[in-house]
């Protein structure tokens, strides 16, 4: 039929076409949506992309092969809670004397003042979320566990916050939403001591951070649900926020201990519980991609896939051990410890026609690093204080800088006289061993386990009397820390002790004494 005024439909057309491709380069112009999904304990080599052979992670891979997998990023430390610290604030956990994990009973170690990923964005217009785990505590001093959890994750930048609220294996065994033990009963509160009511998973600590009563509360919370639970809250929150630029942190309790997939992935992998929780894992990145692919929001998406800390070597990881998986690869050492499988980690970023699709990167990059990244992306300008240890990587991100933006790391394990430095391609710890687990879990016991070898340990995970009292390995030629060779270099160990020494500023307990 023809148009009663010829010209016009064409012409609205074209109209149409323009005015769409202009809002198109402007969406293109602004900053993205930020997407960061933060694995607990996800090692080196538990991946597809990064080597894994005895599971499949096709949605994880996917990122890698649609965006850029770098080699040699690292957590600042090689816990949970420390991990958490630098990923939010931008500076060294131990600058606050966080150097571990904590508990139930401690109180929320971010002062609200500091200015953190959440704040940052939120002060860009960002809509702002953490679902998952949190494990920075809740409080000024210890958590009101039955009444108000404040100050929390709302007080340093996020709109909501729903999750887990510690770690999986230890108590409280219940969720959190904003300031509130959901599903708490007045009648039967949360106290601490005697005997939790989620027995499920032998794994769990049964210790003097156990909390009883709350069966209500326990109730709504489900290990093998979680992942579920929190995907369907992180893609329904995506969802929700209609063209408004959002920053999603989500923190999954996978792959932590108690192993905890649920039903339909068990017995998927070919590396027992361990596997088949990086299968729930990798299905949970499939979800939040697959949304973003269903809103058109990919494109405009920055999204962001790393771990806390490395891969553990506890009972399930001894099994995936013994069925072949390597859970850190080619790495030294597990989580908790100084080596680099304890801080080395899987790091993607994806973000179309920014970041090159399929491109890898050896350049050394850190947690502590999306502060200043963030920052930058956004157009904003950090606060002297803020962020002091955190580097702009967006160059990194998006090209190939020809020097690297960050020259040296300061790597925390658990204990502190094993602290570690990073300096181009040397590592220098500042004791033996690695200053994680003891036993079979960490330091030479886990040598001896995973059958490799050291100079300092004997193969039977033993520190050889004649060991020198400090380490010093050169990465690009002993990937595997397999020779110490701080005799053959006592300049170099010299200056990376005078840099570990520099950074007693501002700090309240210094990496050295
Ligand atoms: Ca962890």
């Amino acid at each position: 039929m023809a148009s009663p005024l010829p010209g016009r439909p064409a012409r609205l057309s074209i109209c149409f076409l323009l005015l769409a491709g202009l809002l198109r380069a402007a969406a293109s112009d602004s900053p993205p949506n930020i997407v960061l999904i933060y694995a607990d304990d996800l090692g080196y080599g538990d991946v597809g992309c990064y080597g894994a052979t005895k599971v499949r992670t096709p949605h994880i891979d996917r990122l890698a092969r649609e965006g850029r997998r770098f080699t040699d990023a690292h957590s600042a430390s090689a816990a949970c809670t420390p991990s958490r610290y630098a990923l939010l604030t931008g500076e060294y956990p131990f600058r606050v004397d966080n150097w571990g994990p904590i508990f139930g009973r401690a109180g929320l170690i971010i002062d609200p003042a500091k200015t953190t990923l959440a704040s940052l964005l939120r002060g860009a217009g960002y809509a702002t979320a953490c679902i998952g785990k949190w494990h920075l505590g809740f409080g000024t001093k210890t958590p009101d566990w039955n009444g108000e959890l404040k100050p929390g994750p709302l007080e340093l930048g996020f709109d909501w916050y729903y999750g887990l609220p510690t770690v999986s294996s230890h108590a409280p065994y219940v969720l959190v939403e904003n300031h509130r033990v959901l599903g708490l009963d007045p009648a039967d509160p949360l106290v601490f001591g005697g005997l939790p009511e989620t027995p499920k998973y032998p794994e769990k600590i049964l210790n003097a951070q156990a909390m009883s009563g709350a069966r209500a509360a326990h109730a709504l919370y489900q290990d093998d649900q979680l992942g579920t639970l929190f995907t369907q809250k992180a893609t329904t929150w995506i969802r929700q926020q209609r063209g408004r630029p959002f920053f999603l942190y989500f923190a999954t309790p996978q792959i932590h201990h108690p192993f905890t997939p649920h039903p339909r992935f068990q017995g998927t992998s070919d590396c027992g519980r361990y596997g088949d929780f990086i299968h729930e894992l990798d299905w949970m990145v499939g979800e939040i991609l697959a949304t973003l692919d269903e809103l058109r929001l990919a494109d405009h998406t920055l999204v962001i896939f790393t771990s806390d800390n490395g891969g553990m070597l506890n009972e399930g990881g001894q099994d995936a051990w013994r069925a072949g998986h390597r859970a850190n690869g080619e790495l030294l050492g597990y989580k908790f410890g100084a080596w680099e499988g304890g801080h080395r980690v899987p790091f993607l970023v994806r973000w179309p026609g920014r970041v090159p699709a399929g491109s890898t990167s050896s350049q050394l990059i850190a947690n502590l690093d999306l502060l200043a990244t963030f920052a930058a992306l956004t157009g904003r300008k950090l606060d002297p204080a803020a962020g002091p240890d955190s580097f702009n990587q967006l160059a990194t991100l998006t090209g190939s800088p020809a020097a690297p933006i960050r020259e040296h790391l300061v790597l925390q394990p658990i204990a502190r006289k094993n602290v570690a430095l990073r300096s181009g391609p040397w590592v220098y710890i500042s004791a033996q061993g690695d200053g994680g687990f003891s036993g079979i879990r960490g330091g030479p016991g886990s040598v001896a386990f995973s059958e490799r070898t050291n100079s300092d340990i004997t193969p039977d995970g033993k520190i050889r009397p004649e060991a020198p009292p400090d380490q010093l390995y050169n990465l690009a030629t002993d990937f595997r820390q397999e020779r110490n060779v701080v005799r053959e270099h006592p300049e170099v160990a010299a200056r990376m002790i005078a840099l570990l020494r520099s950074h007693r500023e501002n700090t309240r307990t210094a990496p050295l004494p």
